[in-house]
């Protein structure tokens, strides 16, 4: 048999009209003749009755206890529970042989951290059951259950997620991620204008840049995937053009044994906070203490800058206020810098190669962007800028390395 994970975004399944066109990729694959496991998000952004945020405006817990936690994962699962159902419904109408499973009846055994959980599992008994019976199976993303049988969702945008764990305990021929752009893309297209779908890229370059804020796949379905070792498509809903080929190796797809580009794509996150402290250079517990004082709050820090006399480090916005006070109630003084953003240029062509930093700050200079902080490692290079620049910066770094034009290995 023949199988194949599909994975429809909230905006591809938002309407009945976009879901014409989730029905006709089904149709294609089928008349390929594959089985499918078709993975849904929920109907649509807010304000869309079923979507996930606007369900969490449903309920306001008083405190982020654990049983809150859990009761909420009750809620948001239905996003994805109703739009499995409605999908499976309108197949039927098309006289496909369909049915919908919510993620715990489909066999996806996660942990109990309601909200974030981790996959422990996936039993995928009952789904190879139902391919004996239909063509298509409709499976609810984002959700689990526990071993003891509690609905969890596995984290904000983790239906890909799903779509990965599926496709690699059932050994698919590839996982595609159907969504509301062409492909992996040289930028966010939101913001650079001239920003062109990419036709290959690396497992690694495309964990970089979902880690690093290219929010059109999950890092976590990528690394699946790529443990799995297998292909994963990123393609539109909406054309019939085959999108991006994410895989282990650019140039044996592309049949060269060199990179071809020093940078593939530019990410970016905005909403970030830089904190700077001071420490006394004979105190060296201090340094281990801030890091502490973060873990224990479970705050994630980023960007992380140590010298023997300061520490300076990001957090995302929503947690500064906190994290101030906790580091302020420990005796440091902190200086902050609100309202920044983080800028990846990733490539894997990068390797090795000098003067890819300067090319960067040369570019960013040139447009009066100020850079706050910078970093690299062998395939990407980090900047903190203020956020009133990002725009600017994304586009300067994606002219700068020519990212909009094709590479000449592209062009034969
Ligand atoms: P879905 O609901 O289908 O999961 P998402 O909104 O999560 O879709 O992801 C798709 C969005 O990701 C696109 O609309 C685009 O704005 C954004 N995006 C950010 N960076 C990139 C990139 N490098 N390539 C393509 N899309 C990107
Ligand atoms: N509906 C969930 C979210 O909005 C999961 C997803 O779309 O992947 O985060
Ligand atoms: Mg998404």
């Amino acid at each position: 048999m023949r199988l194949l994970i599909q994975k429809f975004g909230g905006t591809s399944v938002q309407t009945k009209e976009n879901r014409k066109h989730v029905i006709k990729q089904i149709k294609r694959a089928l008349e390929k003749d594959y089985k499918l496991v078709v993975v849904v998000s929920a109907l649509g952004r807010n304000p869309d009755p079923y979507a996930t945020d606007t369900l969490l405006q449903m309920v306001d817990y008083p405190t982020k206890t654990q049983n809150s936690k859990r009761e909420l994962d009750m809620l948001m699962s239905c996003g994805e529970t109703i739009a499995s159902v409605v999908l499976s419904n309108e197949l039927q109408h098309h006289h496909i042989s369909a049915t919908a499973l919510t993620g715990a009846q489909a066999g996806l055994i996660t942990n109990d951290e309601y909200n974030e959980a981790k996959i422990k599992k996936v039993k995928p008994d009952r789904i190879k059951h139902e391919l004996k019976n239909h063509d298509v199976v409709v499976v609810a993303g984002f959700q689990g259950r526990t071993e003891s049988g509690d609905i969890t969702t596995i984290g904000r945008g983790g239906s890909d997620t799903t779509a990965a764990a599926f496709g690699a305990s059932l050994r698919a021929e590839c996982i595609e991620i159907f969504t509301d752009v062409k492909g992996i893309m040289t930028a966010d297209p939101r913001v650079v204008d001239s920003a062109r779908p990419i036709d290959v890229v690396t497992y690694t370059e495309t964990c970089n840049l979902a880690y690093q804020g290219a929010k059109v796949i999950h890092p976590r379905a990528v690394e699946i995937a790529m443990q799995a070792e297998i292909p994963l498509r990123i393609r539109s809903t909406y054309s019939n053009e085959i999108g991006t080929l994410i895989t282990s190796s650019r140039g044996k797809e592309i049949g060269i044994d060199i990179p071809d580009r020093l940078v593939t794509s530019i990410a970016h996150i905005d909403d970030i906070s830089q904190l700077s402290i001071k420490v006394n250079e004979t105190d060296l517990r201090a340094q281990a203490t801030i890091f502490q004082t973060m873990a224990d709050a479970s705050i994630s820090v980023d960007f992380i800058n140590i010298s023997p006399t300061s520490v300076i480090y990001t957090v995302p916005s929503e947690v500064t206020t906190r994290a101030i006070a906790l580091l302020e109630e420990k005796g440091f003084s902190i200086e902050v810098t609100e309202n920044c953003a983080k800028v990846s240029a990733v490539g894997a062509g990068m390797t090795g190669i000098p003067g890819v930093a300067a090319k960067i700050a040369n570019a960013l200079v040139k447009n009066n962007v100020q850079i706050l902080q910078s970093a690299d490692s062998h395939t990407t290079i980090w900047v903190l800028i203020y956020e009133k620049h990002l725009k600017t910066a994304v586009n300067a770094l994606h002219d700068v390395f020519e990212l909009n034009k094709l590479t000449e290995i592209e062009k034969t």
